[in-house]
């Protein structure tokens, strides 16, 4: 077992997983060759897999990092892209189109990409090993080849081939090794060859003693020397055919029977190395090795990178923990504080006031159908009879046409529905309340986290909108006929419903502001509500119900513009005249209430409101305060299953910030612990022993 270089991949890939693969650039074999050299061929030999993009017109694009794991427990060969999120691809042919993909999504105009695609194979027989595939040097560009292929492929090759990586130069027996474009390549950075190894390829196409001359190494030597192979299977013999699986079985059959066949040229006594076994081997001694001289070095550099991340924790964090649990905790923390805080100052009172304030539109709605109802719609039309306006200051008491008037806004009020109103008003209340905390609070980061929480809140109040709305119109029926005004009662209705009135005043004043400097100024406003005045006296004819042409010189949009001013003016007149009525001696008494439906129809909302509030406050609110925390408890910790409380924390670019380092800081000082053991245990054992 190659014990450095597997727990140096095992730190790589741990390194890897934070973004941290640059702090520690760990030695790995980098094959090149040219095309058409074997060096695909070599390399699914070694893995024992036919894996790689095949094809006359493929040309690798991508640097493949390529990862052996020795996995004693795989019980069956598998492959790994890390990057995207595929595991245990045990259809080799998967990971072939796979790679095919990868390399095809590089755009032409580019030719090559430097961004390696990751790939890890795990099989029990199979040496730990760091390889990198890099696309094939060309020698002339083909006819549909960009003329800067041949430079790029090149230069994307030289930023690998730098040490410590080692360097597989794979040359083909058949062809003159003085042109062999790897060779070249690798005498450039390492003129010395101590970091190469040759690898002949294609040793069964040269006479023997041709191949075991090159094999000699007196030509071009290497330190680390040179392995002849044979890394194509014969296709006839029908004894090693691919489809056994075996590929590296096959092949090394193959290249005993071969070489064995020549025992002067490859026999022992010949000094050369053959056979992808022997390669194998040496990969692994030789980076081991590799490794094991980097250790130290590499040691240091994780040290160097850990002060500095725990020099950043201090400056940055004053050494404070953080993670995804605690950020959640104090989050919710601060939310229910919050929401404690609502809790007790959002009662009865504030309920009250509320729907007090939807009663008062209800009665002004009343108001406006019984007793403000002057026609002036409709132009054609004159004023019918009898002019109830007019007739209100007098509105005398034994007359059955103000009792009848009086009673059906009465009941118009007390009919429509408060129950379901005072549950609506209560509800929007508070989900609204509640959704401004969560815009305050740290959830307000989180939009799916406040969503959840805020869906908490309408499950709740919806669970009771339907038994409280109708638990207060059971309590409202006694309000329905006759309800009984108490003096004080009628007095405090009295003076509100002056408030209201003024501010339904106002708003009629600011419309009628915004009409005039919608057409261009009160004069021009004063002559369209003029000419609209006329013609609902009937003083001007108006044809038809709708003027689209306009009439008068007015177009069509400014007599609607009149007609609307002349509504709300009218409305205006009214709502003074009420007023002044309200404040008036004679409604200071309950006895008038015909002459003063206003103050009466307050009188009977404030009623209603404070008896739907009793409900409202122990059926809904209370219920409310009570449930709220535990059903967001609840709802949050669905929501943070399977992988969510993380996502969350991170969703907060600071905390995120802050948890990556500590995540880095963690996993520095488990690296380090790991080397250091190799240090002590391991790293004297330089040379592994064999794996295969
Ligand atoms: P690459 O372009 O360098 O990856 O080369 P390949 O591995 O695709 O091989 C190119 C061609 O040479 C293929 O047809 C292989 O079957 C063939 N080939 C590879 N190795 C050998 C070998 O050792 N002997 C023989 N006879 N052919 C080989």
């Amino acid at each position: 077992m190659m014990f450095i270089t597997k727990k140096m991949i095992e730190i790589r890939n741990l390194l890897q997983k934070v973004g941290q693969s640059n702090t520690v650039t760990l030695p790995s074999i980098v094959v090149i060759g040219s095309q058409s050299s074997g060096k695909s061929s070599v390399l699914e030999a070694i893995v024992g897999h036919e894996f790689l993009p095949k094809g006359s017109n493929m040309i690798t694009r991508r640097p493949i990092e390529l990862t052996l794991v020795n996995d004693p427990e795989a019980r069956v060969d598998y492959g790994e892209f890390p990057d995207l999120g595929l595991t245990r691809v045990t259809d080799f042919s998967l990971i072939q189109k796979t790679l095919t993909e990868l390399n095809q999504s590089v755009p032409e105009s580019l030719c090559v990409s430097d961004d390696p695609i990751r790939l890890t194979i795990h099989s029990p027989g199979i040496p730990d090993l760091s390889l990198i595939d890099l696309p094939g040097y060309i020698q002339v560009a083909g006819e549909n080849q960009p003329r800067e292929l041949k430079r790029k492929i090149s230069e994307l090759c030289d930023k690998y081939i730098r040490g410590p990586n080692i360097i597989l130069a794979i040359s083909a027996a058949d062809t003159d090794l003085a042109n062999s474009t790897a060779l070249q390549a690798s005498r450039r950075v390492d003129p010395r060859g101590e970091r190469t190894i040759g690898v002949i390829t294609k040793m069964d196409l040269v006479e023997p003693d041709k191949g075991a001359d090159i094999l000699s190494d007196r030509k071009y030597p290497l330190r680390l020397g040179y392995v002849g192979v044979i890394s194509k299977l014969p296709t006839q013999t029908g004894l090693f055919r691919r489809e056994t699986g075996n590929l590296l079985a096959g092949i090394t059959r193959n290249e005993r029977s071969f070489f064995n066949t020549y025992p002067a040229q490859f026999g022992p006594e010949a000094g050369v190395n053959t056979g992808t076994i022997t390669l194998r081997k040496k990969l692994m001694q030789v980076l081991e090795q590799t490794m094991s001289s980097k250790l130290h070095e590499t040691t240091e550099s994780i040290q160097r990178e850990l002060e500095e991340t725990t020099y950043q924790f201090k400056v940055q964090y004053n050494e404070q923990p953080m993670s995804a649990e605690a950020y959640l905790a104090a989050s919710l923390d601060e939310f229910k504080h919050q929401f404690h805080a609502f809790s007790s100052s959002f009662g009865r009172a504030q309920l009250q006031s509320l729907l007090k304030d939807a009663l008062d539109q209800k009665v002004l709605d009343q108001l406006a159908a019984r007793y403000w109802n002057r026609p002036v719609e409709d132009l054609s039309v004159a004023l019918p009879e009898p002019d109830n306006i007019a007739d209100l200051p007098t509105a005398d008491p034994k007359s059955p046409y103000w009792h009848r008037q009086l009673d059906t806004a009465l009941s118009g009020l007390t009919r429509l529905g408060v129950g379901r109103l005072a549950a609506t008003v209560a509800a929007t209340a508070v989900q609204s309340n509640i959704d401004k905390l969560l815009d305050k609070s740290s959830f307000s980061k989180h939009p799916s986290a406040r969503k959840a929480i805020s869906e908490a809140a309408s499950t709740v109040l919806a669970d009771r909108s339907y038994a409280t709305s109708d638990g207060i119109e059971i309590s409202l029926k006694p309000y329905k006929f006759d309800p009984d005004i108490q003096p004080n009662e009628w007095a405090q209705g009295r003076e509100h419903v002056v408030g209201v009135l003024q501010g339904e005043l106002e708003q009629c004043q600011s419309a009628l502001k915004s009409l005039e400097s919608a057409v261009g100024g009160r004069k021009k406003l004063k002559e369209v509500m003029t000419f609209v005045d006329k013609a609902r006296r009937g003083e001007v004819i108006v044809e038809g119900d709708h003027h689209p042409s306009g009439a008068g010189g007015f177009s069509a949009a400014l007599l609607a513009r009149g007609r609307e001013a002349a509504f709300l003016r009218d409305r205006a007149d009214i709502i003074n005249m009420r007023i002044t009525a309200a404040k008036s001696r004679k409604c200071k008494d309950p006895e008038n209430k015909y002459y003063c439906p206003e103050v009466f129809l307050d009188a009977v909302a404030t009623k209603l409101s404070q008896t739907a509030v009793l409900f409202l406050n122990v059926e809904m609110l209370n219920d409310f305060y009570s449930r709220f925390p535990r059903e967001v408890e609840s709802k949050l910790h669905e929501h943070m299953a399977a992988g969510g409380l993380e996502r969350f924390a991170r969703e907060d670019p600071k905390v995120r910030r802050h948890l990556d380092l500590i995540h880095r800081k963690e996993l520095l000082e488990l690296v380090l612990t790991k080397i250091e053991d190799l240090n002590r245990f391991g790293g004297g054992a330089g040379s592994g022993r064999g794996a295969a």
